[in-house]
């Protein structure tokens, strides 16, 4: 009998286990790697339900979560919480932040995205006190508040409409001349009273004590700088992707994400990509299924064909 085929794939959200779970149908031994402490990725962020994945009319993401790491479990994919730090193309490992190293015959990216910061001062300080993590998930904590945006795309004049119903007012800071987000839903935004949009404007600092209390602005153009008085904020300024331990091995675009054939296969033999990580264009559940479940074809198929030199 041959030596069994082990692949690791990198994230456990659905591209992830997606894959993992194709991997184990196709009879592949697969780990997964994930750094949080439950699997499930950006599902873990959605608040409304989730009503656009074919085939299911609505489901929470924290469900959706569940039900996909319950199968996933029953597939007989193992897990592994930890981080991978790096890889080495040389010895085919995985290096791991617990310190421990995994050998691969092949190596699944799927470390997705993560939201972009402003790199400003108070930022982090008043994350959790005053920053918001999201919009929707309680928009009651803004009743009767001032929350300036951070953003012009979707998702943050889509967080303006949501926040307007609550707050007293409501602050949107865009650097650019013109709102990017989509016609109707700054239609939305722009329809309630108490959303002011400033544009040609960029945060330079977040300032408070135990807690937010204002947002220093400046004016692109002149330089000038204001104080808004805000007691939360959110920051939407877009994503970036999770490429940093495999940046050097693979090819990746000019944003960061990673180039992929039709089949997830990167630039590196035994090396694939799937999910938000790779697929800027459609960061979707049902691009990150599909996607997932390419690549464990795909290297089924490779590895069959090595089998048969
Ligand atoms: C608020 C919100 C609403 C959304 N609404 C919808 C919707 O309605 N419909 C829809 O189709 N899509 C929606 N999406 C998008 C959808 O959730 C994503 O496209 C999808 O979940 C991406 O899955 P992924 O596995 O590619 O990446 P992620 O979900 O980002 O998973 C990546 C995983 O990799 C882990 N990881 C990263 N780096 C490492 C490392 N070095 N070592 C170990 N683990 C690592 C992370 O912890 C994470 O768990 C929404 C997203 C958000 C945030």
């Amino acid at each position: 009998m041959g030596k069994t085929q082990k692949i690791i794939v990198v994230g456990g959200g659905v591209a992830g286990l997606s894959a993992a779970i194709w991997l184990r149908d196709l009879g592949l031994e697969c780990i997964v790697v994930e750094r949080a402490s439950e699997t499930g990725g950006q599902l873990h962020r959605i608040y409304n339900d989730i009503t656009n994945y074919p085939g299911i009319k609505g489901i929470s993401g924290a469900e959706f979560a569940k039900i996909l790491h319950e199968q996933a479990s029953s597939f007989g994919v193992s897990f592994e919480k930890d981080e991978v730090r790096s890889i080495s193309i040389e010895r085919s490992q995985v290096d791991l932040r617990s310190g421990n190293v995994v050998e691969y015959d092949a190596l699944v990216i799927a470390t997705g995205v993560r939201r972009r910061k402003l790199g400003v001062e108070g930022e982090i300080e008043f994350e959790g006190k005053g920053i918001l993590e999201s919009g929707a998930k309680d928009p009651a904590a803004v009743v009767g508040k001032t929350v300036v945006i951070v953003g012009g795309g979707d998702a943050a004049v889509e967080n303006a409409a949501i926040l307007a119903g609550f707050a007293q007012k409501v602050v949107i800071i865009h650097r650019g001349s013109e709102l990017r987000a989509r016609s109707p839903i700054i239609k939305t935004a722009l329809n309630c009273e108490n959303v002011e949009v400033r544009i040609n404007t960029t945060v330079t600092r977040f300032v408070g004590d135990e807690s937010l209390r204002g947002v220093l602005i400046r004016d692109v153009e002149d330089g000038s700088e204001a104080l808004i008085g805000a007691q939360n904020a959110l920051i939407r300024i877009g994503v970036a992707p999770n490429t940093e331990p495999f940046s050097e091995f693979v090819k990746l675009d000019m944003d960061g994400y990673v180039e992929v054939d039709r089949e997830c296969k990167t630039s590196t033999e035994g090396i694939y990509a799937v999910g938000d990580v790779a697929f800027k264009v459609s960061p979707t559940i049902a691009t990150a299924v599909g996607t997932g479940s390419t690549a464990a074809k795909s290297i089924h198929a490779w590895i069959q064909s090595k089998k048969s030199l």
